[in-house]
């Protein structure tokens, strides 16, 4: 990287709040890294970090393990907006960026270094297992909910807090944060705290941020008044904790119109064919029923709207039956699929031969990700073993 480059990083850091705070506790192990405001007109999870460590100080709360509160896009939220040039929850596919290999050309490049870097310190000055927690909130309308890869130690993770999970995220979204840190086996939790601008979303982000630090034996439930009933103090509407997976993406092309007809909650139950959106003037339809997810009411973005379905707890329990006994080598004794040469998480599948296996198989074997290359499928096993870094 240049010197002028490392000159302008170097002017941000000081300028800019990064880290919004840590906590270095009574034991090594383990250690929580919450980021706040990937996007920058989301601020519940900024106010939400600043609460948790403030109160863990003048309570003066005995801790076990690290904390770390990170700020996500400063740029895009001292202007609040979005992003600046580019979605920094889109980027992290960009390897010749995070390798060094290309300069940083706009906002969010810088934003995303700074992010790295950071990441990176705290992986190698700390002790795993490590709990990436990453908070947003949305422009609908919605009670709190958890997004992840598929992988068990996620879903296991993700379990402690009763909210609904929504898995699968990876395979309809290019480059956001979580995904690429799972890669590297670390537990890795989306949480959706609310509407962008209801106060209550902070308290949401606030519970879930305990409950995590419960969850992790960060903070002991005896240690300080007002746990008991964390678990019932997100707000919801409905009480559902159950695994749902998304099913389909309405993507908003470059220039294209595009506006929600009416007005959805998120989970809202829709019908075949239901009228959902206008796209230039025409009438778009659901392409199939089940619960419409993150409906967009905001001018930036591309993620019109998701449709998503309830996972049935049998398919849970056989999936994680097929996966803790490594059972994925299975799946190249069927004709067209084998494993890939470059890396082990990987099966490279012929679109031909192995017409007849459904994706769903796949999914079943904790494949998610599929990527095409050169006629080929790539599925890409979510569950990996843990490596520190990146
Ligand atoms: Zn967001």
């Amino acid at each position: 990287m240049s010197k002028e480059v490392l000159e302008i990083l170097e002017e941000r850091t000081q300028k800019l709040n990064r880290v919004l705070g840590s906590i270095n506790g009574s034991e090594k192990t383990p250690t929580i890294i919450a980021f706040g405001g990937i996007h920058g007109n989301e601020y519940a999870g900024i106010a939400a970090i600043k609460r948790v460590f403030e109160r863990i100080e003048n309570e003066s709360i005995p801790f076990q393990g690290n904390f770390y509160g990170v700020t996500g896009n400063v740029q895009a939220l001292t202007e609040k907006v979005r992003f600046v040039n580019k979605d920094l929850n889109r980027v992290w596919n960009n390897e010749t960026l995070l390798e060094n290999k290309s300069n940083p050309q706009d906002i969010e490049d810088f934003e995303q270094i700074e992010v790295y870097n950071t990441i990176k310190d705290i992986l190698q000055s700390n002790e795993g297992p490590f709990y990436f927690l990453d908070i947003h909130t949305t422009s609908c309308h919605t009670d709190p909910f958890i997004t992840i890869s598929d992988s068990i130690n996620n879903r296991e993770f993700s379990s402690n807090f009763k909210v609904p999970i929504v898995l699968g995220i990876e395979e309809f979204l290019e480059g956001p944060l979580l995904t690429y840190i799972n890669e590297f086996g670390h537990v890795a939790l989306g949480f959706e705290a609310g509407q962008h601008d209801d106060p209550v979303s902070i308290d949401n982000a606030e519970a879930f941020l305990w409950s995590a630090l419960l969850a992790a034996n960060c903070v002991d439930k005896n240690a300080f008044d007002g746990t008991e009933n964390l678990q019932g103090s997100f707000t919801c509407k409905r009480k559902m904790k159950c695994f749902y997976e998304i099913k389909y993406k309405y993507t908003i092309k470059e220039d294209e119109e595009f506006s929600i007809i009416g007005y959805y909650e998120n989970f809202q139950r829709i019908r075949k064919n239901e009228k959902i959106a206008f796209s230039n003037k025409k009438v778009v339809r659901a392409n199939q029923s089940g619960k419409i997810f993150m409906p967009l009411y905001q001018k930036k973005g591309d993620d019109g709207f998701f449709i998503v379905s309830r996972i049935s707890s049998f398919w849970l329990l056989l999936s994680k039956f097929v996966r803790s006994f490594k059972m994925h080598a299975l799946l190249q004794i069927f004709p067209g699929v084998r494993a890939s040469k470059d890396v082990d998480y990987a099966l490279v599948v012929n679109p031909r031969t192995a017409r007849f296996l459904a994706t769903k198989i796949f999914h079943l074997f904790g494949y998610r990700k599929k990527i095409f290359r050169e006629d080929k499928w790539y599925f890409i096993r979510r569950d990996r073993k843990i490596s520190r870094f990146i």
